[in-house]
Parts: C-alpha cells; structure tokens; sequence
C-alpha cells in the first residue's frame, strides 16, 4: 500500500491513534542497525571520511527498494557500513532510544548484529560500549530502561557466530539474552543449537526469529520451541497453521515479537495478504507488537505501526490493552520491576473516576 495511502487509514479513529501514542509501551523486536536513518548514514560518513553512492538522503531512501527478505537484507547489510567507532553506535541507539521515549516506549529491548561489524574491523568493545554508554544516558536523561540482545547472524557461518558470542561473554553483563536474525532459508535453527547452550549457560535468555512464509517455517518454529528453548518467538506467524504447535507455544507461556508492518511489507510483495496479529490473537497466542527495522519501513516508529494495525486487523481499545500488558508481562526484567511497569500501564488505562 503506498504510503500515503497507509497514513490515511491510521487517522480514521483519531481518539484510538491518541490512546496508543500516550499509553506506556514496550518494544523488543527492533534491530538497531534497522533504526539506522538515511541523514544518520551520510553524518557518519562524512565522519569516517566514507563516500556514499548517493547523492543525497532522498536518493538513498529512493534505493530502499525490496521485495523479498534477501533484497531486503542486502540494503540493510551494506547501509550498516557507515558504523566503525564507539561514538558511531552511542549515536545511533541515542537516536533509536530519544525517538522511542518520545513515543513513550518506556521499556525497550534491543537486538544489534556484532558479526556484522567484526567482519569490517571493529572492536566488539566499540559497539557493546558505544551502546551500553547510550543506554545509561536515555535513562538518566529521558527515564527509557533498555537491554540489549546480541543476535546472530543465521546466514554466515557457525563459527563466525560463535566467535561473536565468545567476544561477547566478557560483556556479558551489558547483555539480556541471544537471538537469531537474517536469513532463515538453509538457516535452520539446529545450526545454532551450540550458541545457544552456551549463551544459556552464561545466564542469557534466548529468541529466534522465526520469519513469515520461510521454507521449512514450522520445522523452524517446532526447533526453536522444542530443541533451542527459546523464551520468545520474533514474528512467527505461521505457527497458527499447526494447532498442536500452538497449544505448545500457549503452555510454555511463549510471547511473540509480531512486526505487522514488516510482515506486511514483504505479504504485499508476495501476493499473500494474510492479517498475522488477527490470526494469532484468534488462536490465543501472547503476541507483543514491533516495528522491527523502521529506517527502512517508511520511518514507521511504534506508533505508527501500532496505530496501523489497531485499524487493519480491527483491534479493540481492550486487545490493544493487552497487547502492551504482554510487553511488560514478557520483560526480562525482575517481577517486581514488571509488575511496577504494569501498574502504570493500568494506571493508565483506568477511567477517569
Ligand atoms: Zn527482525
């Protein structure tokens, strides 16, 4: 749908639209190279003394053409290239956590791609510390709590993402948890099956991208569950195909990281429009909603891609509701911290006595 088109469908329920924007959120399926805008991409250049292809920030954004996940993926990989020094990533997750807490996004955790920087030269110390110094001043400047999630990169080698998470460990204090992003096909979740031991033994929570459509998408999905034990799925839509993965998912208490705007994106290119946050609110499932790599989806933050799906999958103000108690309920973060963030939430919701 063009993006014209979109905005106007997000302002048919103006009260709904201001409901959301105001209301405390959490976010946890957004890569932060995904937050990487076109004027953030030529400052950094410029910067690192790097000439860019373009002429100007409306030519790059014009080349931010997909229509499958590896076209996708091969702009997102090489406009991360512009990220080399410590100050190039406290910047970036300055941007992403200033725009999030702008959108009241109170909560956030956030995955980033290390094998993708290490593969160029960069010290894992520049880009958890870079982050990690970004992190500590939105919270004390802006009140936004976040973590991070180191995620690896499915489709380079095994040993590329364990030398990335062995990087890591000495960081890990800075970490959450593992995820696994990129390219699923010929990907499979067993590949990782090591990582993740590992990572778990290291006191890590653990997620998987299971992507929409992908060859094989409810093997994947039964490993990630079965053989990985994961906490949470990011999409994972297909599942609703299997009742008997889903009343799996629903008795290990599984959140899913659902990204409509991406998913959509990607359904639209593929001829298959199928309302994924609809089918898996019907089969029950605890989903979370996330706008997964804005800078390349329109500059669609949360709140759009909320208000977005509140008018096309028919949310309720009440499922709407539920949707940001998953968030807080999902945290990985200590009960008493969640239930402080649950409290505001309800605090919210509440009518005016
Ligand atoms: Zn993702």
């Amino acid at each position: 749908m063009p993006r014209q088109a979109r905005a106007a469908a997000a302002a048919t329920d103006p009260q709904l639209a201001r409901f959301i924007a105001a209301m405390p959120k959490t976010e946890y399926h957004v890569h932060l190279e995904g937050t990487l805008e076109a004027d953030m991409k030529f400052v950094l250049a410029h910067r690192n003394g790097l000439k860019l292809p373009f002429a100007d920030v409306a030519a790059m954004k014009a080349s931010y053409k997909f229509n499958d996940l590896p076209s996708f993926l091969a702009i997102y990989y090489d406009g991360m290239k512009v990220l080399l020094k410590e100050q190039d990533f406290y910047d970036l997750a300055c941007a992403y956590l200033t725009k999030a807490a702008s959108q009241n996004i109170v909560y956030t955790e956030m995955f980033f791609d290390p094998q993708e920087h290490l593969k160029r030269g960069v010290p894992m110390a520049a880009v958890i510390g870079g982050i990690t110094r970004a992190r500590h001043d939105a919270q004390a400047a802006l009140g936004i709590r976040s973590q991070l999630i180191l995620c690896f990169v499915r489709d380079l080698s095994a040993e590329s993402a364990m030398a990335a998470l062995d990087a890591a460990l000495p960081f890990k204090e800075h970490l959450v948890g593992v995820g696994l992003d990129s390219d699923e096909k010929g990907n499979p979740p067993e590949k990782f099956r090591a990582h993740f031991a590992k990572a778990r033994a290291n006191g890590l929570h653990v997620t998987a991208h299971c992507d929409v459509d992908q060859v094989d998408t409810l093997r994947n999905i039964r490993t990630a569950l079965l053989d990985l034990k994961v906490d949470r799925i990011d999409h994972g839509g297909n599942i609703v195909q299997s009742p008997e993965l889903v009343a799996i998912a629903r008795e290990r208490g599984i959140y899913f990281t659902v990204c409509p705007t991406f998913s959509g994106t990607l359904r639209a290119a593929m001829q298959q429009p199928v309302d994924v946050v609809r089918a898996m609110l019907d089969a029950g499932l605890k989903l979370t909603i996330s706008s997964d790599d804005p800078a390349y989806m329109g500059s669609e933050y949360l709140n759009d891609v909320l208000i977005r799906a509140a008018d096309r999958s028919q949310l309720t103000r009440a499922e709407i509701t539920m949707i940001a108690r998953n968030g807080f309920e999902a945290a990985w973060l200590p009960a008493a911290d969640k239930s402080a963030m649950i409290a505001r939430l309800e605090n919210y919701v509440r009518p005016a006595a």
